[in-house]
């Protein structure tokens, strides 16, 4: 399930405006959790403070969320969805 949430990729600045937790259908983002661009697959940490509602990882968030056991299956899996609209373009 996607809920709309406007947010700003703090890495590329692409706009997106759904959000998806595709484990979690009741899921609403709090602040800290991760998001991932579909463009640049950079993470971003969810702050609804912020006006594109994302900020960048500091140094050290970036090395937890990547050491993450979820990290690799994550990135996949943005792959794949990539590769999936990609074909539904064509
Ligand atoms: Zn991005």
């Amino acid at each position: 399930m996607s809920i709309e949430i406007q947010t700003t990729c703090p890495s590329c600045g692409r706009e997106c405006p759904l959000a998806t937790n595709p484990t979690d259908d009741d899921w609403m983002p709090e602040p800290g959790d991760v998001a991932m661009c579909v463009e640049c697959e950079a993470p971003g940490l969810y702050d609804p403070s912020l006006e594109g509602n994302l900020r960048a990882p500091t140094a050290d968030e970036l090395a937890a969320i990547q050491a993450a056991p979820q990290w690799k299956d994550t990135i996949a899996a943005l792959r794949h969805a990539k590769r999936l609209g990609a074909r539904r373009a064509n």
